[in-house]
């Protein structure tokens, strides 16, 4: 029997690959997990298991559950939640992150549910601390602090869950960074016999065919990128954000506002309800700057900002500003830069 009240990550597994989102919040459970003094643990369900470990002990885990049967694999819903529900009855977790991706979505709240625990989707935080019950004044020590933005991004709230577990929190891909804790960090491994915690009654959903599209767009790992919001005012506009990011070998990313006005495609956009970025370089031009905006690309290495405006917002986290009009200084960035990099 394991040991109990661990902090827990359940891992996407696709093609051999443990997901980036699920070792970024490894990243992040080894600091909680460090913090509250247990022990990191992965759940992995799928199929050909092997090796899977080597994927994940450098990222700090001291515990991989390992559930394997073809079946497992690809992911569905019922036999997922089927497994995660019925281990966590055994070794009762104090707290489990997963990644908030289409399955992550579907998983959290069929588990949270059946254990009748909390959680909360999208945070951008996790922290742990104190509370105390502002009504009964009891109070509580060590709770998971689940920072997110809300009411449309006009608050950040932080949510505890003071008596049901597992505490249980979904982050989206990119919000936390993925760090290597240590190469040589080796952990145990536990294999779970599928049949203890699946019913075949729980397969009742059967994948004969599978087609995946994937995005032809990646700016999530671009090192540099040319941003554009809606002051740039068209997709024409955009055609010399594209011919920048060219020269400069970037990729181009969008606020909402540019998206919505069908300027640039969904997959560009940057912020709350986009992706998540951290480039060495963030050029963002007629961008104002709006938290939603500024929650994606932050934590860039140097931002430069070209806007019309002295007073936008986005001057103020920028590293750089020009003021002027994108039109006219775009194609002198793209000048200078051919000129001095020959
Ligand atoms: C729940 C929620 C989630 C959201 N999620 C996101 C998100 O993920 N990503 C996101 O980006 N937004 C998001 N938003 C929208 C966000 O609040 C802002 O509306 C949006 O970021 C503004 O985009 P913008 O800066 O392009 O446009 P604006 O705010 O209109 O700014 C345009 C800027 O361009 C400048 N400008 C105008 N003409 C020129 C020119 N010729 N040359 C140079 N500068 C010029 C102006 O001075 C201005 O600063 C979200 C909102 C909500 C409520």
């Amino acid at each position: 029997m394991q040991d109990k009240n661990n902090l827990i990550v359940y891992c996407e597994y696709e093609d051999g690959h443990v997901a980036d989102v699920s070792l970024e919040l490894l990243t992040k459970g080894r600091q909680l997990a460090t913090e509250l003094g247990v022990k990191l643990e992965a759940i992995v369900v799928g199929d050909k298991l092997d090796g899977v470990e080597k994927q994940i002990f450098p990222y700090g885990a001291d515990v991989v559950y390992k559930v394997e049967d073809k079946r497992l694999y690809p992911y569905t819903s019922n036999p997922h939640a089927a497994v995660l529900i019925n281990l966590f009855r055994e070794i009762e977790p104090q707290i489990c992150l997963m990644g908030a991706t289409c399955i992550g979505r579907d998983l959290g709240p069929r588990v949270s549910s059946s254990l009748h625990s909390g959680l909360t989707a999208d945070c951008t935080s996790l922290v742990i601390g104190d509370h105390t019950d502002p009504k009964t004044g009891k109070e509580y020590s060590n709770l998971l602090y689940q920072i997110r933005p809300a009411f449309g991004g006009n608050i950040v709230a932080t949510i505890v869950n003071p008596d049901c577990r597992p505490q249980m929190a979904t982050v989206r891909e990119g919000v936390m960074k993925k760090e290597v804790f240590d190469p040589a960090h080796k952990g145990e491994v536990v294999k779970l016999k599928a049949s203890k915690y699946v019913k075949d009654e729980d397969f009742v959903v059967e994948i004969i065919d599978r087609h995946i599209e994937k995005s032809k767009i990646n700016i999530k790992n671009a090192p540099i990128i040319v941003a554009g919001g809606y002051g740039v005012g068209s997709k024409e506009g955009f055609d010399m954000l594209f011919e920048l990011a060219d020269v400069l070998g970037a990729e181009v990313g969008a606020t909402r506002a540019a998206v919505d006005a069908g300027f640039a495609e969904h997959a560009r956009q940057v912020g709350q309800t986009g992706v998540t970025v951290r480039p060495k370089l963030y050029i963002a031009c007629g961008i104002s700057g709006q938290i939603q905006h500024i929650a994606g690309m932050q934590d860039s290495s140097i931002i430069i900002s070209v806007n019309n405006d002295p007073n936008a917002p986005i001057n103020t986290i920028a590293d750089y500003v020009i003021t002027g009009n994108y039109e006219d200084v775009v194609p002198k960035l793209i000048k200078y830069y051919k000129k001095n990099s020959k």
